[in-house]
């Protein structure tokens, strides 16, 4: 049964169809059938949505630049309460458009919840600004935080409600206003989100959203001159392309982009059966969860070469126990791939590993089974003696797919680790933790687990190094991205200086 969302358009604070009259079905990736039907959203609805905010940012009534930051905080908590009051919906509402599990998705709320928290007591902890030493009694020096303006906000859709929420949270504590463009593909939570800052007494136009194509909304996002941010997160080929659209108007840019995570393990990890268990069980959360559509997936497995067969082979006989099936059904542990597009090129990866020389330990075919035939589903798949000439080692996949490489030494372990032009986040296992402060310190990524994979903290800034982004979100970081230094400067005794004699 499918819902109907044709005005999902918001703009100054009124649902809308888009300007063309078109809509796209929204599918279900557990079988394919439509789940809901919503606005396609053109550039003429992106300029309307960002005209609305270029307004409320410039002379809206409601004053949300001015309005004091306790306010901005309360508002930002209430909107954490909404979540939470609406979690079981919510989190049904992401599994059912994404793919992902119940529970996942409920989970995705609670972080979500979080970050709308974390983010109002930090811009009350920061609002106070830094009185600098001019070296002159009669100078006050200040440097104080403006809001940056309007922010175009482009999000993916492996975590729609959350990524939107990464963004949106500090924008508005920093007291921007927004235009928010999910993907085109899993639109239904933002709109969702969108309801309850509504409800939350945000004021009109501040908050817009527009559903439709990156190839038309989002690029005119990126490049309107009335847009003064544009925070994006997304795959690298999109990234560069928001990064040179954005150039001409001199615009702030963010980029969370991919990654190719290694997940490194030192024979030393694994000595008593518990903790074997541990490391071969964390191997596979990083690499399965979400169906490995995760821009933090540990997709490459390091191990060091005396324990490669012990661990590899636990490894694909517990991927081969993983339960598929529809994200919402009580005891299934991955669901399908968001769309067939993402099948496909899971599908065309794997055969090009195998035709490269990787040796298949576990899945590498879709599965078959009641439940499974029409939606986008691909099993676990572990692929054994990789190394970096092959694709599948150096290129994003997106599903689930890991690939295992094998090394000697610490050196060879660190080289490996650091051998992509991503860098976005990695594990590193040893019970040696000399060793493993080491290896984590040399590794270039910008999140490093040791002796754990996946868990991030609001506090602590997630981003990239390298080509997996620019600028970080989350953490006192991830509110400046939405903020300019002013420093004002006040002489209280003001002299002439003649520097011109005359
Ligand atoms: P994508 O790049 O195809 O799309 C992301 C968003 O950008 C969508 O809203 C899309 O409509 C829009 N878009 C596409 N082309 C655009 C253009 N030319 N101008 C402006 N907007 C455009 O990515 P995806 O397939 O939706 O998501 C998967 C990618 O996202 C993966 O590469 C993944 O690693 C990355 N990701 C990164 C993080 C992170 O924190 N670093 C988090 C989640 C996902």
């Amino acid at each position: 049964m499918s819902e109907h969302h044709t005005q999902s358009i918001h703009v100054a604070g009124e649902w809308r169809t888009a300007a063309s009259g078109a809509t796209r079905d929204i599918l279900d990736p557990a079988d394919a059938t439509t789940l809901a039907v919503v606005a396609e959203g053109g550039a003429e609805d992106a300029d309307a949505a960002i005209a609305a905010a270029r307004e409320a940012f410039d002379h809206g009534q409601g004053e949300w630049p001015t309005t004091p930051v306790a306010e901005r905080a309360a508002l930002l908590r209430r909107v954490a309460d909404l979540l939470q009051r609406d979690r079981e919906s919510l989190g049904l509402l992401e599994s059912r458009d994404a793919g992902k599990t119940v529970e996942e998705g409920r989970v995705d709320v609670d972080c979500v919840s979080d970050a709308f928290r974390y983010f109002a007591d930090l811009v009350v902890h920061e609002s106070g600004g830094r009185v600098v030493d001019a070296g002159d009694p009669d100078v006050h020096s200040v440097v104080v935080h403006e809001p940056v303006g309007v922010c175009a906000l482009i999000t993916p859709w492996n975590y729609p409600l959350l990524q939107a929420s990464w963004k949106i949270a500090p924008a508005l504590a920093a007291g921007n206003t927004f235009v928010v463009k999910p993907s085109e593909i899993t639109p239904l939570t933002t709109i969702a989100l969108m309801r309850l800052l509504t409800e939350a007494g945000l004021p009109a136009g501040v908050a817009n959203l527009v559903t439709g194509p990156g190839a038309t909304v989002g690029a005119r996002m990126a490049e309107h001159p009335d847009v003064d941010l544009v925070s994006f997160t997304g795959g690298l080929v999109s990234g560069t392309k928001v990064m040179r659209a954005a150039a001409d108007g001199v615009k702030k840019v963010a980029l969370e982009l991919g990654g190719k995570n290694p997940n490194v393990v030192f024979a030393d990890a694994c000595t008593t059966p518990e903790a074997f268990d541990t490391a071969v069980d964390q191997a596979l959360n990083a690499a399965f969860i979400h169906s490995g559509q995760v821009c933090s997936a540990g997709s490459r497995l390091i191990v060091e070469e005396s324990l490669r067969e012990r661990f590899v082979a636990e490894l694909a006989r517990r991927a081969d126990l993983i339960r598929l099936g529809r994200g919402t059904e009580p005891g299934v542990e991955c669901g399908p791939l968001v769309s067939a597009q993402q099948l496909a090129r899971t599908e065309e990866y794997v055969a090009s590993a195998l035709a490269e020389g990787a040796v298949l330990r576990a899945g590498g075919q879709r599965p078959t089974g009641p439940g499974l035939d029409d939606g986008w589903f691909y099993r676990p798949t572990v692929l054994d003696h990789c190394d970096r000439t092959m694709r599948v080692v150096r290129e994003e996949v997106f599903g689930p797919v890991l690939t295992v490489e094998t090394f000697r030494t610490e050196d060879e372990a660190v080289a490996l680790a650091n051998d992509t032009e991503y860098g976005l986040a990695g594990g590193v296992w040893s019970a040696d933790a000399g060793r493993a402060r080491r290896v984590a310190r040399r590794m270039r990524h910008g999140t490093v687990w040791i002796n754990d994979f996946h868990p991030y903290l609001p506090q602590a800034e997630w981003g990239g190094f390298g080509k997996s982004g620019i600028g970080r979100e989350l953490g006192p970081a991830g509110l400046a991205e939405y903020r300019e230094s002013k420093h004002v400067y006040q002489n209280l005794a003001p002299r002439p200086v003649r520097w011109f004699k005359g």
